[in-house]
């Protein structure tokens, strides 16, 4: 692979040396090892706005904003300020707080499904509870997901996982027994002849179909029309449980996630990323009549000793509220929409085959000259086109996700400047392609 090395990120690679020796891999979760565009990464010393700075001075207009949490862009002084504020009143006390009711009453005013939540902190335990709080409701142990959906790390969920895994080449995890993923059957997503046909054979056995309604995972991908519909019919139908996993559409495709945009009610939703402002916060909800079947209220056992903790719920109240302030969200929305269309116009005229998405605040770019549609359709897309076209973008100051099968994200801080800055960045770098 050829890769553009004029940056000069010495104080990173040493840095990866000295982190590889007491790290696996030198990185806390695969993907940040940027093995898939050929390179080392960048460390990173500060975020601003739309910016990151990197250990050798670097600055990059950033799209992947800590894999989606950042839609108020880097360090945004009121979440800082409620950060600040909480610290000096203390960072955990594993009592309830006020804090813990007032963003769990603005989820619920904001996510159309949702009556009651409950908060944890990281969105693999979001989508493990949420599974469990299904099987427990229904009395069934199967579950569905579907091929490229990434629901987090849990045994029965990492099974055609997407992005992370896909990128790493493992169609599955050493470690995870059969037994444990024996009771999750796989569907294409868009799918709804091979879902019905499923639910057919086993509809009376599964507890639950989890997706993620808008998929990110293996590049972005919308749900065809209907298809969401479609589910919402079936699973109905049979008695099973449909979880909407928006730990990366929740507050991003729409302030009331995929659900209030697709007007599609799921029994119950996970939540990450955004709701945590960067700090590290999930949370499942749904029905009433489903969650009081949560512990203490029911007997679904479930806990943490830093859920809801006190400055990650100032962090998420602080970050939720800015993208409700008047003509914020259209605002993030008009600067989306304004960089998707310009990346489609110069791959246009550059004469690149493109297939691209975008909704809410998400886009994407795959280097496809077929439909993508499904996981399938993604993975036929150009991976050696994808790490010249990131290292290129990155050479010119624009930090993309390193991998082709993931989505890009646009805050609240990008700016005029940043987007002139990255669409000039585009054209340069597909001219090179
Ligand atoms: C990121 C993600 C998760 C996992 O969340 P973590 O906080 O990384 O555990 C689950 N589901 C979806 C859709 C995600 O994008």
């Amino acid at each position: 692979m050829e890769i553009r090395n004029s940056l000069q990120t010495g104080r990173s690679e040493a840095l990866f040396e000295a982190a590889q020796r007491v790290l696996p891999g030198g990185v806390n979760s695969p993907v940040r090892a940027f093995r898939s565009v050929g390179r080392t990464p960048l460390f990173i010393r500060e975020g601003h706005g739309p910016y990151l700075w990197d250990e050798d001075g670097n600055r990059y207009v950033d799209y992947v904003l800590s894999w989606g949490p950042l839609i108020a862009g880097h360090a945004h002084p009121a979440v800082v300020e409620a950060i600040q504020q909480q610290a000096t009143r203390g960072t955990s006390y594993g009592a309830p707080t006020a804090l813990e009711t007032e963003l769990a009453e603005l989820v619920i005013e904001m996510v159309p499904s949702i009556e009651m939540v409950r908060f944890v902190s990281s969105g693999t335990e979001a989508t493990m509870s949420a599974l469990r709080l299904a099987r427990a409701f229904t009395g069934r142990d199967k579950i569905v997901k579907l091929h490229g959906n990434y629901h987090g790390h849990a045994d029965c969920l990492l099974v055609s996982a997407g992005s992370g895994v896909a990128t790493l080449g493992l169609p599955d995890s050493p470690g995870v027994p059969a037994r444990a993923a024996q009771d999750t059957l796989l569907l294409p997503f868009n799918d709804v002849e091979a879902t019905r046909a499923l639910f057919e054979a086993h509809g009376q056995e599964i507890a639950a179909l989890i997706l993620e309604p808008v998929a990110g995972n293996m590049g972005l991908v919308l749900p065809e029309p209907g298809y969401l519909e479609a589910l919402r019919a079936i699973t109905q139908a049979h008695g099973t449980l449909l979880i909407f996993d928006e730990v990366m559409t929740g507050f991003r495709v729409a302030p009331g996630g995929a659900q209030s945009y697709y007007n599609v009610l799921p029994d119950l939703t996970c939540l990450g990323k955004v709701i945590g402002g960067g700090l590290p916060v999930g949370a499942y909800g749904g029905r009433a009549e489903i969650m009081q079947h949560v512990a203490p209220a029911g007997a679904m056992y479930q806990a943490g000793t830093l859920s809801g903790n006190p400055l990650a719920m100032a962090a998420g109240l602080a970050t939720l509220q800015l993208i409700r302030e008047p003509g914020a969200w259209e605002r993030l929305v008009a600067m989306t929409d304004r960089l998707a269309m310009g990346v489609m116009e110069i791959a246009e005229e550059v004469g690149i085959p493109v297939e691209g998405a975008h909704i809410g605040s998400m886009l994407g770019l795959f280097f496809s000259e077929q439909p993508v549609t499904d996981y399938a359709s993604a993975k036929l897309s150009d991976t050696t086109r994808f790490a010249r076209f990131f290292n290129g973008m990155l050479a010119r100051g624009v930090y993309l996700a390193p991998s082709q099968f993931e989505a890009a994200f646009m805050s609240l801080a990008h700016d005029e400047e940043a987007l002139q800055l990255t669409l000039h960045a585009v054209g340069e770098t597909m001219r090179e392609l």
